[in-house]
């Protein structure tokens, strides 16, 4: 049976990130100035090179691929939790080459900004906390 709260949005942050920065680290940093502690997170743009994971289910490990060439951000969805105490943004991302093939995965740093439009908008309700989860190893929200 899913589980899930009951949030109300609060005011949007809308805003872009500067050249040559770290795109989780940028939108990271606004989360932990802000004290966002929950919100969900979308963004467009374009990439100067990217990094991005896969979750080995098998291994229960991440794999990282380092796509080095400019591409668009044709969408970055994601949202921001806590995890250690911090707010953390989780992202997702799909990104197109010039030739319009498009790669995707979990966002990962030693992603580098061209250029990026973000928002994030936080929520109104009850932390979401990660934590271990044994049966995936991955941090989910315990809930
Ligand atoms: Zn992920």
């Amino acid at each position: 049976m899913p589980v899930y709260n009951q949030t109300q949005t609060a005011n949007c942050l809308i805003g872009r990130l500067e050249h040559d920065r770290d795109l989780l680290e940028e939108l990271t940093s606004v989360a932990r100035q802000e004290n966002i502690r929950l919100a969900r997170v979308e963004a467009i743009g374009a990439v100067k090179c990217a990094r991005i994971g896969f979750y080995d289910q098998q291994k229960q490990e991440y794999l990282f691929h380092e796509i080095n060439e400019p591409m668009e951000i044709t969408c970055l969805t994601g949202n921001i939790s806590i995890k250690d105490n911090e707010p953390m943004v989780h992202a997702h991302l799909t990104l197109a080459d010039g030739a319009g093939h498009a790669f995707g995965g979990h966002l990962a740093p030693g992603t580098i900004v061209f250029a990026c439009e973000f928002m994030i908008q936080p929520l109104q309700g009850p932390d979401l906390v990660r934590g271990l989860d044994r049966v995936t190893g991955l941090p989910l929200w315990r809930m």
